[in-house]
């Protein structure tokens, strides 16, 4: 078992760098577990992102992540590329122990473990991801002007994508595998009112199409089981987003979507000493300057939080 540390902090993705950033700065000296597998978070699956201040020509999503974590590490976090495996939040001293059965201690703990997009599971879909195939209009829908594109999802979020993605495209396609949507009446009449917006009922998508770039889909009708064509450049997949709170059940309080809550504006958790930040917590933004304002946040909570114990 290790000597108690000020803060650990679980994920390193934009919350989790940041708040690694803020607390190295405090001489917190941060222990930064990042991931055994996708250490840089969900930006390291994409390519341009335009809309992260201060890279007034973009940067490619995994250029901005390692300067994320370079910088934090300049300042003296100690960057762990390993998964936390368990943990233990109810006592003053908090445990976190990783995949070779390590304890790890410490008074403060972070929590930044993001959320993942649902994925639709088709051959292609990752490879085409950031080159037509997306999960965020707010991030990618300026690439698609005046382009056809379609949206997958029959809830508030595909909704609103769609919506937001008529702005910018030729026209956009909802599929969507019933007859019925499940988003809120007020989303489904602005998409039903929308001239751009057409809807592929009762239809999934059965193949994704594409060498380096998407160049189409094949649907198929769910209860036909007919397939027809639809040559799209754009796809937003918006069938829901699972936040990575298994580790928390049972310690930390989650919403009803399984989202970590916290005391906002703090990101203080139901537990003395334990704080949450990005992702995890956010269902409305999702953006990758939220998460590091968040993290942010997080950082200087920790920070008084173990003035006040001093
Ligand atoms: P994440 O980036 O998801 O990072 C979470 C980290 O926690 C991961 O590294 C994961 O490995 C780690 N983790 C999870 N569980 C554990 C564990 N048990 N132990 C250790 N580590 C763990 N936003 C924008 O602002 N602009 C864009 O252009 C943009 N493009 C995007 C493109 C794609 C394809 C996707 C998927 C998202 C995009 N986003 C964009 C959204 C943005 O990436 C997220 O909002 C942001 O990354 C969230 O940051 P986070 O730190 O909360 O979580």
């Amino acid at each position: 078992m290790s000597d108690v540390r000020n803060v650990i902090i679980i994920g390193s993705g934009p919350a989790g760098y940041t708040a690694a950033l803020y607390t190295a700065r405090a001489s917190l000296k941060p222990l930064v577990f990042e991931g055994a597998v996708t250490a840089g978070g969900a930006l390291m699956n994409t390519t341009d992102v335009e809309n992260f201040p201060g890279f007034r020509d973009g940067i490619m999503g995994p250029d901005l992540m390692d300067n994320m974590r370079a910088q934090a590490e300049r300042f003296g976090a100690e960057l762990v590329p390993d998964d936390v495996v368990s943990v233990d939040l109810t006592g003053d001293i908090k445990t976190v122990t990783d995949t070779a059965g390590t304890v790890h201690r410490a008074r403060a703990v972070i929590v930044t473990t993001g959320s993942q997009h649902r994925k639709l599971g088709l051959p292609n879909e990752d490879a085409l991801s950031g080159r037509g195939v997306s999960w965020c209009a707010t991030c990618d829908g300026f690439f698609f002007k005046d382009q056809d594109i379609a949206v997958v999802g029959g809830g508030d979020t595909a909704m609103e994508e769609a919506t937001f993605l008529s702005r910018f495209a030729k026209s956009v396609t909802i599929v969507h595998r019933r007859d019925t949507l499940r988003a809120s009446k007020a989303m489904q009449e602005r998409a039903f009112a929308d001239p751009k917006i057409k809807f592929a009922w009762d239809s999934e998508v059965a193949a994704i199409h594409g060498e380096q770039k998407l160049s189409g889909l094949t649907l198929r009708n769910t209860k036909s089981g007919e397939t027809s064509e639809l040559p799209v450049t754009g796809l937003f997949i918006a069938v829901g987003h699972d936040p990575r709170t298994e580790l928390f059940k049972g310690q930390l309080e989650l919403d009803d979507e399984g989202y970590l809550k916290v005391n906002a504006p703090s990101t203080r958790t139901n537990l003395a000493g334990v704080f949450g930040a990005g992702d995890v917590v956010d269902h409305t933004y999702r953006q990758a300057i939220t998460a590091a304002g968040t993290g942010c946040s997080a950082a200087l909570d920790a920070e008084r939080f173990l003035a006040a114990l001093a």
